[in-house]
């Protein structure tokens, strides 16, 4: 089958609800990939940051082919021997006590919500059923019906009611608005530090000192879904790092799975995680031995090769290559470590930009409808992030010119 069969095909027997770039893959090394014609393509998305240590990692590989030899899905029936090292090191590596392994990030996202409201009641004394969790406009947190209920993104809800009720929107990192939303009966808070879907937008520095003090004085939990930004894509293993405070509860993903599964947990204060008891939540594939052996050597891989510092480093070479770039179409570059967002002028839509790159052997996708985003592996070197950038410039002089 050629490149059109399988996209013809594609749209005959799977739900339309993504809008690829027509190009068809069929392996990865690293930070390439390699189209079923031959063609090679410089990986600058990640798969939205799950792929932070390259396609294939070898001691990923080693890793789970050694699990998979041992032993895989057990449920947590039983205990199985790969989780404690995984969540001994995860807890540690959050500065928090306990986690609940799950699997995707929505589900960790629910696993959080479930907790807050739950301490909320229990814990704040807050009468049952009007807990309250304050989260931000152009928040995104995944795709189950609470949580969208929750977005700001029209075309995530439109028919999809009705939503879970008990959700209070504010502006992104506005603390004023924050102080004035909160009442006797918000249990929590849930923000992203740093918007990835909404086109990569940071707070200003210092928001996040100022939610832990509005947070502690009001008896209220700080809760930071660190899916996409955390794990070295800032330069710091969380992007809460970047000011000197600790969160009560810490959702992870994404790259937690070492690329290769769906890996994700809810990471908190004992005082908060205390409230689950056996039986009232779980998954039946969330901290399964396989899972838990390749997250465990994700978290490794972090710190043996020194990804964090990478990201710093290689995030300024990014973003040092982009600013050089004169182009009347870019308006903004924004982000931090090798996670940058490049907003487009209106009038190209970002999409026929990530379409031009992957003519061009880049693969990247927009994030919004007119930031271009760039989130390459943290194993990624900096000849390769220069020829992809060159290709960024290329990609927008021939759009600029017609
Ligand atoms: C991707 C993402 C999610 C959802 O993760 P899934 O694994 O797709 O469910 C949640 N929050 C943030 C910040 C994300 O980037």
């Amino acid at each position: 089958m050629d490149t059109n069969a399988f996209i013809e095909l594609e749209k005959k027997v799977g739900a339309h609800n993504y809008a690829p770039l027509p190009v068809v893959l069929e392996r990865g090394k690293g930070v390439w990939l390699w189209d079923i014609e031959g063609k090679k393509y410089l990986d600058l998305m990640s798969a939205y940051s799950a792929v932070s240590f390259g396609h294939c990692h070898p001691r990923i590989v080693a890793a789970m082919t050694g699990q998979i030899n041992a032993l895989c899905v057990t449920s947590r029936a039983f205990h199985n021997n790969r989780l404690m090292p995984f969540l001994e090191k995860l807890c540690h590596v959050a500065h928090l006590d306990m986690a609940l392994p799950m699997n995707s990030g929505a589900e960790a996202v629910e696993t959080a919500i479930k907790a807050a409201r739950k301490w909320g009641y229990e814990k704040k004394g807050i009468p049952d059923n009007k807990a309250e969790i304050i989260v931000a406009e152009q928040n995104f947190h995944g795709r189950t019906t609470t949580i969208t209920g929750f977005s700001s993104e029209p075309s995530y809800k439109k028919h999809f009611g009705p939503f879970t009720p008990g959700f209070v929107k504010i502006p992104f990192a506005d603390m004023t608005a924050l102080k004035k939303a909160i009442t006797a009966n918000t249990c929590a808070v849930l923000f992203e530090p740093i918007q990835g879907e909404s086109g990569i937008h940071l707070g200003q520095q210092g928001w996040l000192t100022e939610c832990r003090k509005i947070c502690d004085e009001n008896n209220v939990l700080m809760i930071l879904d660190e899916i996409q930004s955390g794990l070295g894509r800032t330069g710091k293993m969380f992007a809460f790092e970047h000011e000197a405070v600790q969160p009560d509860g810490v959702i992870v993903g994404k790259a937690l799975g070492g690329g290769v599964l769906a890996v994700s947990a809810f990471v908190a204060k004992r005082s908060v995680m205390d409230v689950y008891t056996p039986g009232i939540h779980g998954s039946t594939f969330g901290g399964n031995a396989l899972a838990a052996r390749v997250g465990l050597e994700a978290l490794n891989i972090l710190e043996d090769e020194h990804l964090l510092e990478r990201s710093r480093d290689l995030g300024e070479v990014l973003m040092t290559a982009l600013k050089k770039i004169k182009s009347p179409l870019i308006h903004d570059i924004r982000g931090k470590g090798l996670w940058v967002g490049v907003e487009i002028a209106a009038k190209v839509p970002a999409s026929k930009v990530c379409y031009e790159l992957m003519k061009k052997g880049v693969l990247t996708k927009e994030a919004h409808d007119t930031v271009i985003r760039f989130a390459p592996p943290l194993i990624i070197e900096k000849a390769d992030i220069l020829w992809g950038i060159e290709q960024f410039e290329a990609a927008l002089a021939a759009l600029s010119s017609h």
